[in-house]
């Protein structure tokens, strides 16, 4: 697969990837906007198929059982035996290391060309490859959140002795990640609107473009004059806006995008 992927990207796209880098080298504030395709080479699965959502869904559960009862949510989310298939993936997660597409983000961001990284990820790779200015739109899998005062925990220190743990504010704390029904923590979508406003370049990778506010970020910034290039192997609902489409795998493309651009060939 990456063989073929390696032969597709090197004869197809070479020439249009370093086109959407000279853009990217011109462009004053550019960013990442990165989806589950950028961890699909680190193990991680995406969801593509068709019952995707409602795996997705019983994998990362609905917010309304939380509020409905926080503890009975918090013992279903400890008993690892109670959906094999969310264990499962959740170990494929904790088990993932960075792939070429995470290094060569956090090279371009550690040579200053990329601004910031927004991530519907959850899995902290781009961290641990080295990026520092990520806004992790859909929360980490490491960490816990209070849903009153949104003050993040990693998930290690989290005394669960007494179900649910409560904050020092009294809010109830649940895992970081972003349940189905909801909403974006109010200081994430902040910093993501911030840095969103000041962009004039958008590089989307790896994401199906779908799920809200993130599928309006390329939007927002194309309709303020900036640009979108798109890093995907299959086709978007953003791709009929984009000035640059790089069909591929992420971790095919992204290293030479970043070679390209700090003159590495
Ligand atoms: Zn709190």
């Amino acid at each position: 697969m990456n063989y073929y992927w390696g032969m597709i990207v090197k004869i197809m796209n070479e020439k249009l990837i370093y086109e959407a880098g000279e853009f990217l080298k011109k462009a004053k504030y550019p960013i990442v906007l990165s989806g589950a395709g950028v961890s699909a080479d680190s193990g991680i699965p995406t969801f593509r198929n068709s019952d995707s959502l409602s795996t997705k869904a019983s994998y990362f559960g609905y917010y309304k059982n939380f509020i409905n009862d926080p503890k009975l949510w918090w013992e279903d989310q400890l008993d690892t035996n109670k959906n094999e298939q969310r264990t499962k993936f959740r170990n494929s997660v904790e088990q993932a290391i960075p792939n070429q597409s995470h290094y060569a983000i956090a090279e371009l961001e550690l040579n200053n060309i990329i601004k910031h990284v927004i991530t519907q990820n959850v899995d902290e790779l781009h961290y641990r490859a080295g990026s520092k200015n990520v806004i992790e739109i859909h929360g980490s899998r490491y960490k816990c959140r209070c849903v009153k005062c949104e003050k993040r925990f990693s998930r290690e220190s989290m005394d669960i002795s007494i179900l649910p743990p409560i904050c020092e504010c009294g809010g109830i704390i649940k895992f970081d990640t972003v349940l189905f029904g909801e909403a974006i923590p109010r200081s994430v979508l902040k910093n993501c609107i911030d840095v969103v406003s000041k962009s004039d370049f958008i590089l989307v990778v790896g994401t199906s473009s779908l799920v809200n506010p993130s599928a309006n970020f390329p939007k927002y910034i194309k309709k303020n004059g900036g640009m979108i290039v798109e890093a995907n192997i299959n086709t978007t609902p953003i791709s009929s806006i984009a000035k640059i489409i790089l069909r591929g795998s992420t971790s095919n493309i992204l290293p030479i995008l970043s070679d390209y651009i700090l003159k590495k060939n």
